[in-house]
């Protein structure tokens, strides 16, 4: 595939942001803040464009009658395949850890690790016209996720370390919080408890964290187990938006383990972190 197919973005919206510069999307190592400029739109592209490339595929294949795993399995795989292509063309020197790829541990020696969910929310995907669905894509360095972008296709909208800050507007009264729909785990009902917030049950790892990136949502606690995919992306645009993001018992989020399991996640309004922390604290005296 042509390295200039990826640079065709102009169907896509971007998200409130700066159109994409072209002309930065070359990386260049003896230039690293303009290297990591270029990976910040690479990133938004690439998510927007496997985005699409996904919504056109659920619409043909659901017109066609298939559903269910057939359909979760060929999301996953067209994703996947888009996305390794096009990390292999851009970045043909960096290492990348998909969810559904082999786990080449070469990695751990990498100095640049992609870190990609092709689909997030496999499940909402295969239930049209659910839109609680996402595709992360995200470079790490040095364990922290330093560019990100969690298109979310059914939205029509990709949010990402490239594009300008959001503003997350007032909070919610009472506060809101989002959790996984099938298994919103004993934080919920902490914080139902504690604080008298009222839960919205959603999909995807991905999906979940925008909503607080949009003022949609005010928190978002995960303790029911996920794998550095899950989080790797929406955490990226989550600390670019000014939001806090940490484990759930207050330690760092690090990325590009040997073990990919990182079972719990935080994301929340900066000034409600230590109220959360300290209610979620109770989940380990429990
Ligand atoms: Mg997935």
């Amino acid at each position: 595939m042509p390295a200039l197919a990826f640079l065709d973005n102009s169907s896509l919206r971007s998200g409130g942001g700066a159109p994409l510069p072209l002309r930065a999307m070359t990386s260049s190592p003896a230039a690293p803040a303009a290297a990591i400029a270029a990976d910040h739109a690479l990133a938004h592209l690439l998510a927007s464009q496997a985005g699409q490339l996904l919504v056109d595929l659920r619409a043909k294949l659901h017109a066609e009658g298939v559903e269910g795993k057939e359909l979760k399995d060929a999301g996953d795989m067209a994703a996947h395949n888009h996305l390794m292509e096009a990390l292999r063309t851009e970045r043909p020197n960096d290492a990348v850890l998909s969810e559904e790829g082999k786990d080449d541990k070469a990695r751990l020696d990498a100095e640049r690790t992609w870190i990609i969910d092709p689909l997030d929310g496999t499940r909402e995907f295969s239930e049209p016209p659910r839109d609680d669905w996402a595709v992360h894509v995200a470079l790490v360095i040095d364990g922290q996720p330093v560019a990100g972008a969690v298109a979310l296709p059914a939205q029509g909208i990709t949010l990402s370390t490239h594009t300008k800050r959001l503003a997350p507007g007032a909070p919610g009264d009472p506060l809101r919080f989002v959790a996984s729909r099938t298994r919103p785990g004993p934080s919920a009902d902490l914080l139902v408890d504690h604080l008298g917030a009222t839960m919205i049950p959603m999909g995807s790892a991905g999906a979940k964290t925008m909503a607080v990136v949009q003022g949609r949502a005010d928190i978002y606690a995960h303790t029911g187990g996920q794998y550095e995919w899950d989080s790797c992306a929406p955490v990226a645009v989550a600390n670019a938006a000014g939001l806090h993001t940490s484990r759930i018992d207050g330690s760092p989020l690090v990325y590009n383990n040997d073990d990919v399991y990182l079972p719990d996640l935080l994301v929340c309004r900066t000034e409600l972190a230590d109220q959360v922390l300290t209610i979620l604290a109770n989940l380990a005296d429990a």
